[in-house]
């Protein structure tokens, strides 16, 4: 026994499957992964966690591994030495910039990467080549919200800890399957409503697992619940039920809010969102009468064409009932990937440098010249959606994308094909060969994480390492070594030989997490930013003062005046999202055997009323189509979602995948698809 014990090897990680960021010792012989063992101090999840973060590591030993980089040569893809790899890159990526300028490339990072592996791509674009064309997943996910909480409260984060929810006396959840796509949270919700008495009230389109155990479940027409948010707060209002005293104290711009509320009344609301005008009143008193509300959402928010504007009214209507500032209220935007959060607290955004300091504020960056000895430009560069624009348009010629399967996940996956097959010099970075890799002139193998050290951020803001317990595969490399390679051959100083260089120097440059050193994240502990001077961390974003230099939080005013996309013969509404057994679009889940087994092919749920008027049995295959495309997938006839709206599951990476019917429509705001605003038509396969 003791000599077995001393082959076994423990280190700490944290999941790379959701936004919870639950931490665990790995249990590992050679290469073999025996067992994933959370413990008390993991702040995030404690002794929890679901399927995918114990059981769903065997895709670090996958035999479809990318494991030596592959060029395409005479249209096959043939293995070469890194040299050669790295070689072409430097090539191409200087005769494009000297040809056609440095906006001629562009850089999308990974929200599945560490925090030091974003900060390098975004430098790498930056410093070594000169643009601002960088972005990362979040402008598919999660930038609505962000915007947001930067419009009404100052922060793009949540509010508060995972923790504090049980705390709460009421969660409200918006658009978020929260059991299957963050499943540690949703158990303390859970536990909450069932042991703690807490009010649960869930809206969705779909009746999942959370609708099912809620006190109210709601289902307000697709993409109107700005209108029901706005019109409960008005209501709220005008019963003298809002909270004066937090208003007078924290909040400006109360008076033109509230004129800005005038056509959000309860008729209006019940008219638009199909909520009868008695159940609004009483959402708006169960609201009033609960001593601390927490609001959770996620995609069936943000993914509409007024995403940022709905985050906007969630967080106007916490600001107007006082629901901020204690534990146990507060805004709760559930992040996706696990880094998704740090990937843009990193400066991989086409606007913002790292710790969100914009590009065009001279002070903020003439540091960053300073510190990295270049001219930087002051315009934003293009996001994800620009990009795929900019290449159709002849302008963008060259793509690097990191971690991403971007030619799965993007909307209208017809149209971000096409414009991949447009590129002069396309290079992707991944684990495996994805759908996205499939288009490259170079494929750079790259290592996990349980292959790497660095830190990830979570939902709660909170900073934790990763440590290395494993060899990364063959000749693959983790991303910050790649991104140092490709910098270095084109002439950077560059000389990082630990990913904790990479922190000191990023966090030298980002007061949002300065005093956050890799010491004081050993073993399970973690720090939340912002830190403050005397080098505490922040669990509660706001105690005293919301993040704007007068210390109040501003009540943003909304329109409404979204067209539907329905038609007469597009009437089907599409919906897609997650499964618990798959992560995204299941490149990597689809690796591991025990979950392939259990989910091995993607569905699409319709109700038995339209099962019924098609003439559909369960299980017939279906094309689904829309104006830009078709998906065809198998049918699953269930009550989880009714009348003409049917749900596709992200995980497809072949002819199922939902994004071919997706079209291009984005929120105003932010760019970010509306995946969730589609309509559609469903003929039977025969
Ligand atoms: Fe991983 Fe999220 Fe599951 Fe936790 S809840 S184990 S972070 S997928």
């Amino acid at each position: 026994a003791a000599m077995r014990e001393e082959t076994i090897k423990k280190t700490k990680t944290v999941c790379t499957y959701c936004g919870v960021g639950c931490s665990f010792d790995v249990w590992t012989k050679d290469r073999e992964i025996l067992r994933v063992l959370p413990h008390e101090d993991s702040p995030a999840n404690h002794i929890s966690t679901c399927v995918k973060g114990k059981f769903a590591w065997d895709y670090v030993n996958s035999e479809e591994r990318i494991t030596k980089p592959l060029v395409r040569k005479d249209g096959y893809f043939q293995e070469v030495e890194w040299e050669e790899a790295i070689n072409l890159i430097s090539e191409k990526f200087s005769s494009i910039k000297h040809e056609h300028g440095k906006d001629a490339l562009a850089f999308i990072s990974s929200s599945k990467c560490t925090n030091e592996e974003s900060y390098l791509m975004q430098k790498l674009a930056r410093q070594v080549i000169g643009t601002n064309n960088v972005d990362n997943c979040s402008r598919y996910c999660q930038s609505p919200a962000t915007q947001g909480l930067f419009r009404t409260v100052g922060y793009g984060g949540d509010s508060g800890s995972i923790e504090d929810l049980e705390k709460a006396d009421m969660v409200i959840t918006i658009g978020t399957n929260t059991a299957e796509a963050h499943p540690v949270i949703a158990s303390r919700i859970k536990r909450a409503h069932k042991l703690l008495g807490q009010k649960l009230y869930v809206f969705d389109i779909r009746k999942h697992e959370m609708a099912e155990r809620a006190d109210k479940y709601y289902l307000p027409t697709p993409g109107t619940d700005l209108v029901w948010l706005s019109a409960v707060t008005k209501y709220i209002i005008d019963q003298n039920w809002h909270n004066e005293e937090f208003i007078t104290k924290h909040v400006n711009d109360f008076d033109t809010y509230y004129e800005s509320l005038k056509p959000f009344t309860l008729e209006y609301a019940e008219e638009t969102t199909g909520i009868s005008q008695s159940e609004l009143k009483h959402i708006a008193e169960e609201i009033h009468k609960s001593s601390g509300v927490a609001i959770c959402w996620a995609m069936g928010v943000t993914q509409h064409r007024i995403g940022s504007d709905t985050s906007t009214a969630i967080s106007n209507l916490l600001l107007v009932t006082g629901n901020y500032m204690r534990p146990g209220t507060g805004a709760y935007p559930l992040r996706g990937h696990n880094n998704v959060q740090g990937c843009s607290d990193m400066g991989s955004m086409p606007d913002t440098l790292p710790g969100y300091q914009k590009v065009s504020d001279d002070v903020a960056r003439r540091k960053f010249e300073q510190a990295w000895n270049v001219s930087l430009d002051s315009e934003r560069g293009l996001d994800n959606h620009q990009m795929i624009d900019s290449i159709h348009e002849g302008n963008l010629r060259s793509l690097y994308i990191k971690g991403e399967d971007t030619g799965i996940v993007d909307a209208n996956l017809n149209f971000v094909r096409s414009a991949f097959e447009k590129l002069d010099f396309f290079v992707v970075q991944d684990l495996f060969m994805s759908k996205t890799a499939e288009f490259a002139d170079v494929i750079l193998p790259a290592s996990p994480s349980l292959e790497k050290d660095g830190t990830f951020t979570n939902t709660e803001r909170r900073v934790q390492r990763i440590n290395k317990a494993l060899d990364p595969l063959g000749e693959s490399k983790p991303d910050w070594e790649i991104i140092q390679l490709i910098a270095k051959s084109l002439g950077a100083d560059w000389n990082y030989k630990h990913p904790s260089e990479i922190w000191y120097e990023a966090q030298s440059l980002m007061p949002l997490v300065k005093g956050i050193t890799y010491d004081r994240l050993e073993g399970f502990n973690s720090l939340q930013w912002p830190m403050n001077d005397d080098g505490t961390d922040t669990p509660l974003l706001y105690t005293e003062r919301f993040n704007f230099p007068d210390g109040k939080a501003r009540l943003y005013p909304l329109e409404f005046n979204v067209k539907s996309k329905k038609t007469k013969e597009m009437s089907l509404h599409v919906n897609n999202g997650r499964v618990l057994e798959h992560f995204h679009e299941g490149n990597m889940t689809y690796q591991v055997p025990g979950l392939a087994y259990k989910l091995p092919n993607n569905f699409c749920e319709i109700s038995q009323e339209l099962a019924d008027e098609h003439g559909i049995e369960n299980g017939a295959r279906v094309k689904i189509t829309s104006k830009v495309g078709t998906a065809e997938v198998n049918v699953q006839v269930t009550d989880r979602v009714t009348g003409n709206y049917i749900y596709i599951p992200l995980n497809d990476q072949n002819e199922g995948a939902p994004n071919f019917v997706t079209d291009s429509d984005v929120d105003k705001d932010t760019n970010t698809p509306a995946y969730k605003d589609n309509y559609a038509k469903l003929e039977v396969v025969t």
